[in-house]
């Protein structure tokens, strides 16, 4: 079901909110604001004649709050709908960021449909934000306004413990403050970015190489990072022979990136459609169907398998393509009450570890960003409206996905 943009809820039904007082100088603002900053979709939440200009909104412009549109999900059984929120106006070290796309993974669904937890809504998905820097705060030294940028999943942790400290934010002993659905540092939750702005602190901002299609950009924010990690950690390069699991958003951007690092990629696949494509993106050999394939020709094969499948599936067969010392490692999320199983035998025969693996740290994931510029590492994207969100969501999960969507923020 489509949800038109036109259908604006109003602020006023979000207890969460720290608005829901005076729509109408709201409405006035988030347009002036929006055409400051050179956002389409302002046109959508207010008539004309609310288009006028105020010299007294050029300042909430530099500093903020921010009004920004969002999608967000009101209820785990319902299509996204329109939100009007405010973004807080800036800190010393705080980026306003236009945002022009946002990729939709899969997490968003996860969370959407509470298959990790009871949620807060409403809540606003999306971490692959992609956008320009609108604003700085007064003592940003890293960005510039017009620079072309980056949000991942993550936008604060606690700078200090031992895992912030060797860049591992996504480990944060604290806690990091995660893109959306997380209890900020100043108490309030954040909103992702199936919106049409953001404010981020510095160091959790991910700068984008001219090279590099700011449309496509978005996606290695979240998949690209999630797979690279693994390959890093697991030194994956020349002569490793390395399986990926399920040829989604994460699996196609982890066979381009794996057969980047001069690894042989085999695909498994529930879907006899994606061969041919599985080969395009660099995969030497393909499984399909690993639960009634005969894998016996393939065993003991690989040194490491990135599973990306979301939900419950089997592990026991695909771990019997691991040689011997080998690592599994999962990075697909499944239900929380749904976990997977593993057998007795499984793992000791051929003493192999299960791992898993989350994102990536900042200088990690601008690593993994610069990678990809360098070997021309494309997302495959197909663009969709904002009002296209709650579609886009069956496809992604019906597995139609080919094989991001990106939301662009002025369609
Ligand atoms: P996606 O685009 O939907 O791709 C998942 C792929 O897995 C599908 O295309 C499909 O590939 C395969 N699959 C196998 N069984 C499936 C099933 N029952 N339902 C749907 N797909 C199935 O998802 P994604 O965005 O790549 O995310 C994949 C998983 O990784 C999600 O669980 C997500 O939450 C998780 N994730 C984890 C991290 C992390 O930090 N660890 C980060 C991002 C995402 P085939 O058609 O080839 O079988
Ligand atoms: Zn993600």
């Amino acid at each position: 079901m489509k949800t038109p943009v036109s259908d604006a809820k109003q602020v006023e039904h979000n207890p969460e909110s720290r608005e829901g007082h005076d729509i109408g100088r709201r409405n006035f603002i988030v347009t002036s604001a929006m055409a400051a900053v050179g956002t389409g979709a302002a046109g959508l939440l207010n008539p004309p004649s609310a288009q006028a200009a105020d010299i007294r909104s050029t300042n909430s412009v530099r500093q903020g709050p921010y009004p920004t549109l969002g999608m967000a999900v009101y209820s785990a059984t319902e299509p996204l709908q329109p939100f009007k929120f405010e973004r807080r106006a800036l800190g010393p070290k705080d980026v306003a960021i236009k945002l022009h796309y946002c990729g939709i993974c899969h997490s968003d669904i996860h969370h959407g449909h509470e298959d990790w937890r009871k949620e807060k809504f409403p809540l606003v998905p999306g971490h692959e934000l992609a956008g320009v820097v609108a604003a700085i705060g007064s003592s940003v030294s890293k960005f510039k306004v017009g620079d072309r940028v980056g949000v991942g999943c993550m936008v604060n942790s606690c700078h200090h413990c031992a895992m912030c400290d060797m860049g591992m934010e996504q480990y944060c002993e604290n806690g990091a403050v995660f893109t959306y659905g997380s209890r900020d540092r100043d108490g309030t939750m954040t909103q992702g970015g199936y919106s049409t702005f953001n404010v981020v602190d510095e160091d959790f901002i991910i700068r984008v190489p001219d090279v590099v299609d700011l449309a496509e950009a978005g996606p290695l924010m979240c998949a690209g990072i999630t797979v690279y990690s693994p390959f890093r950690r697991w030194s994956i390069g020349p002569g490793k022979k390395v399986g990926v699991v399920g040829l989604g958003g994460l699996g196609h951007m982890a066979v381009k990136i794996a057969s980047a690092m001069g690894a042989e990629v085999t695909v498994i696949t529930t879907s006899p459609s994606k061969v041919a494509d599985a080969t395009k993106f660099g995969a030497k050999d393909v499984i399909v169907n690993p639960d009634s394939a005969d894998l016996s020709k393939h065993s003991r094969s690989l040194d490491f398998i990135l599973d990306t499948a979301p939900y419950r599936h089997k592990l026991d067969k695909l771990i019997t393509l691991l040689k011997q010392e080998a690592t599994f490692c999962m990075v697909g999320a499944g239900k929380i009450d749904e976990p997977h199983e593993i057998g007795p035998f499984a793992l000791l025969r051929t003493r192999n570890s299960f791992a898993g693996s989350q994102i990536g740290g900042i200088r990690e994931t601008q690593e993994l960003v610069d990678f990809c510029a360098l070997h021309n590492i494309r997302p495959e994207i197909a663009k969709i409206s904002m009002s296209d969100i709650s579609d886009a969501w069956v496809n992604v999960v019906d597995k139609k996905a080919r094989y991001r969507y990106v939301i662009d923020m002025k369609a």
